[in-house]
């Protein structure tokens, strides 16, 4: 079957040789299909114009192509906002006042917090306030975040949900692993794990490629999509490049951004090649 992949970095950084892989990856795994460019920009405190420029600066370099217009995430808050209706519609949604400090402290109060991908899960200090009081924190201004509680939306689920990735085979979801995660965040009205389901489904995405890194968020995206009815994609978490000692490789890493090594006279076959050894 023809596949519509698609590549969605953020502009936050210089794309480095991480970036060409999951690129390169996506492109060959769409051949004969359709392979698409997403801007991941809803954190408009970190995404920068300059870096967007770079992304297709350095992809075109790289040899690819691919189909525009290109899906800009700050483009479409609108999208996230029907979602949010729908998810509200079901209940399973509910406004968190806390500020990071806040949690915190309640997760160092409480001991031993359990753990999740990220870090210790939100303790669900907002879940139970009652509606008086989150009306009343509203009235005022209050700013909030909209978290899923998702034992609740789990519980609206028939039956196992289940999920395929193609290098690895089948998953039984466990949607629970971020806990109550924020879908909404008080500066922007969407979150990652939202804005990613929604698109996909929007783009007609049949095979999510992306890093391992991530193979947990597809636990949470299988329950949106299941809240969301939306169709359901496969998945091919890939693995990440690492340096000569073996740590992922970041934004902040200047040294390895694809600008860089094409400064430093590297050509686009290197980096293909480096990438498809390692
Ligand atoms: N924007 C994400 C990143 O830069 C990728 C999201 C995804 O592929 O689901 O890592």
């Amino acid at each position: 079957m023809p596949e519509v992949t698609r590549f969605a970095p953020s502009p936050t950084g210089w794309l480095h040789l991480g970036h060409a892989y999951a690129a390169l990856f996506a492109r060959e795994k769409a051949v004969g299909g359709r392979f698409l460019i997403r801007l991941e920009d809803i954190d408009g405190t970190r995404a920068r114009p300059e870096y967007e420029g770079a992304i297709f600066e350095d992809l075109a370099w790289l040899g690819l192509e691919w189909e525009v217009p290109v899906r800009r995430q700050s483009d479409h808050f609108e999208d996230y906002r029907a979602a949010l209706a729908k998810l509200e519609a079901l209940g399973v949604l509910y406004p968190c006042f806390c500020t990071r400090r806040e949690i915190q402290e309640e997760i160092a109060r409480a001991g031993n917090a359990p753990q999740g991908p990220d870090g210790p899960l939100y303790p669900g200090t907002c879940r139970n306030r009652d509606a008086g009081e989150r009306a009343q924190r509203m009235a005022a201004g209050e700013q909030y975040a909209l978290r899923l509680d998702v034992a609740k939306a789990a519980g609206l689920v028939k039956g196992d949900l289940e999920w395929t990735d193609r290098g690895r085979g089948v998953f039984k979801a466990r949607p629970d692993v971020f806990g109550d995660v924020v879908l909404a965040r008080k500066d922007t009205p969407a979150s990652y794990h939202l804005a990613v389901v929604v698109d996909d489904a929007l783009q007609g995405i049949t095979l999510v490629t992306r890093g391992e890194d991530l193979l947990e968020a597809t636990h949470l995206h299988r329950l949106l999509q299941a809240l969301l009815g939306l169709p359901v994609p496969e998945w091919w978490h890939h693995r990440l490049i690492t340096d000569e000692n073996g740590k992922r490789l970041a934004k902040r890493d200047d040294a390895r951004s694809l600008r860089s090594l094409r400064a430093a006279g590297w050509t686009a076959e290197r980096v293909r090649e480096v990438v498809g050894k390692e």
